[in-house]
């Protein structure tokens, strides 16, 4: 008999096809009202879980006693409770890799647009405002040739240091758990503490996993030891900064300005008070939104999770303790 597969996020026809070949597949379109409660329904007849951005807690879990395996479509897996999971025998994967390069697109996005006052000149631009030569009112600031900081030196850091030390002819800094050789030897990256980094760098970019130990990793008294002409670069996880702070900081123009993908709370409300702000580029989540990367992660979890259901190794485990005791 087929094991059952339930969807929690739309996939192309050829993937959903290559699912359906070798299960049944329930998809649940969990934007609508009613999403949870279809979910709910689901769950009793799950082996296998394939979404994303959704909190799967233990009174989810506790609807699912046949699941054996979930394919997260994303490399962040601050969404699940690993332990819980790794408890009930549940096999959990991730996608990184395929998201790495397009994801540091995004943080020299963020980094150019703050620097260069892209999209507060190209608002201003459309007001009709453009009336002659500009003044010194409206330079930005030069990104080459400055020290960008990288705080959390793995796949998605690595990659932007790739970019900043070969494109832009900036210093990089980095602050990480462990030293990266390579990363020192093939770029000239420099190991420093985090209180180092924030008082050397011009950029500071954020690139940790959400964690208990990387949560409100960023608050009053770190954004305190930032330059006042210094911008944050936020495409990590939102509750890695203590938000209220950074507002606190941007209003009195404490730092110069914050590019930032991700938030406390997603959707980003319209009454934040960081829309209120022309030094803060705020952008939906999209650090890997291209249609090829988020194909690709498609794939990869539709990948780990044909694997996983079918009694062989995916390539992505999170847990891999779970595999080790089947
Ligand atoms: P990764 O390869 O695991 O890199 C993360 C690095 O953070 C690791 O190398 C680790 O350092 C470091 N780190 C972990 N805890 C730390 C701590 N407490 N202090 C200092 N450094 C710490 O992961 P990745 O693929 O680069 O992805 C990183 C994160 O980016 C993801 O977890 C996700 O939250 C986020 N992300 C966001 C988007 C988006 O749409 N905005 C897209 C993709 C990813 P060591 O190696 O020294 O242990």
């Amino acid at each position: 008999m087929k094991k059952t597969i339930v969807l929690y996020k739309r996939l192309s026809d050829d993937l959903l096809g290559r699912l359906r070949e070798q299960a049944e597949v329930i998809f649940v379109d969990t934007a609508q009202a009613d999403g949870l409660a279809r979910l709910r329904d689901a769950l009793p007849h799950a082996h296998g879980l394939l979404g994303a951005s959704l909190r799967l807690d233990s009174s989810l879990l506790d609807l699912a006693p046949q699941l054996e395996a979930v394919a997260s479509v994303s490399v962040g897996v601050d969404n699940y409770d690993i332990a819980d999971l790794t408890r009930r025998g549940i096999v959990l994967t991730n996608t990184p890799d395929v998201l790495t390069e397009t994801t540091a697109d995004t943080g020299f996005a963020l980094i150019l647009a703050t620097a260069r006052r892209v999209v507060e000149l190209a608002s201003w631009v459309r007001a009709g405002h453009w009336q002659g030569n500009l003044g010194p009112a409206h330079f930005g600031t030069d990104v080459h040739g400055k020290t960008l900081g990288i705080v959390g030196m793995g796949r998605i850091g690595e990659a932007l240091v790739k970019r900043a030390a070969a494109g832009f002819g900036m210093r990089v800094v980095y602050h990480s758990r462990q030293p990266k050789p390579a990363v020192e030897a093939l770029y000239g990256a420099a190991c420093r503490s985090l209180d180092g980094l924030l008082e050397e760098s011009d950029f500071v970019c954020l690139t940790v996993p959400l964690s208990a130990a990387t949560e409100g990793l960023i608050g009053a008294r770190e954004l305190g030891l930032m330059k006042p002409e210094a911008i944050l670069i936020n495409i990590s996880r939102g509750r890695v900064v203590d938000e209220t702070a950074l507002i606190e900081a941007l209003r009195e123009e404490r730092i110069r300005g914050a590019g930032l993908d991700v938030f406390v709370k997603e959707p980003l409300a319209v009454d934040s008070p960081l829309l209120q702000l022309d030094n803060v580029v705020a952008t939906p989540h999209i650090g890997s939104a291209t249609h090829e990367t988020r194909q690709a992660m498609a794939r990869c979890a539709v990948d780990n999770l044909l694997c996983a259901l079918a009694d062989q190794r995916p390539q992505n485990l999170v847990n891999p303790q779970v595999w080790a005791m089947r």
